[in-house]
């Protein structure tokens, strides 16, 4: 796809190689039980599937839909769940696998929720990180990348759902 509106940022051979070392990294850290991986939909959905393939152990998979932006590249504030979770997290070890970090405002709503369901841990899985934009206090057990402010599409990530299946990520220029 070439489209001069975009830049990349991170190439897919990068992205690979640092999915394989948190792959790695996660499964050293949770050597026995069950892991319970929840994709924050759509965003994470790549970084999922490539992430549970790298993790030398057994996962259980569940998908939950949450909505912070609207169709442009400015966050609203306001968190949706759009899908709930078909399994209970009574007792689970539980890893929130999820697309990027921004303001933290979805994470930090998001982890409150789960809490909830009394679950044995909770720890969050980000292949993003826009630390300079953070409004809420968040702790990121594992981050893929830590990038600058700036708006980025691809591996997932879209804008008004264009984009999603780009190869890298990539900075969308004139987009804010
Ligand atoms: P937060 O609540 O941390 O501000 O935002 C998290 C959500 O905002 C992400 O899951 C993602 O959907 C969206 N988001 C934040 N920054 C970007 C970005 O640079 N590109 C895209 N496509 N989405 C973003």
């Amino acid at each position: 796809m070439v489209d001069p509106k975009l830049r990349v940022l991170i190439s897919a051979e990068k992205i690979q190689i640092r999915i394989r070392e948190l792959g790695a990294q996660i499964s050293r850290d949770y050597p026995t039980g069950q892991l319970q991986l929840i994709c924050i939909l759509k965003g994470a959905c790549f970084f999922l599937t490539d992430l549970a393939r790298a993790m030398q152990r057994d996962v259980s998979i569940d998908f939950m839909g949450i909505s912070t932006y609207g169709k442009g590249t400015s966050s609203s504030g306001e968190v949706k769940v759009t899908k709930d979770l078909d399994i209970s997290l009574e007792g689970a070890d539980v890893l929130i696998v999820e697309d990027i970090v921004d303001t933290g405002v979805t994470l930090n709503y998001l982890m409150h929720l789960l809490d909830q369901r009394k679950p044995h841990s909770i720890r969050i899985a980000a292949l993003l990180d826009k630390p300079e934009r953070r409004l809420r206090p968040i702790h990121v057990n594992y981050v893929g990348f830590q990038i600058p402010d700036e708006f980025v599409v691809g591996y997932g990530l879209d804008y008004a759902e264009k984009y999603r299946n780009l190869d890298d990520i990539c900075v969308l220029d004139g987009s804010s």
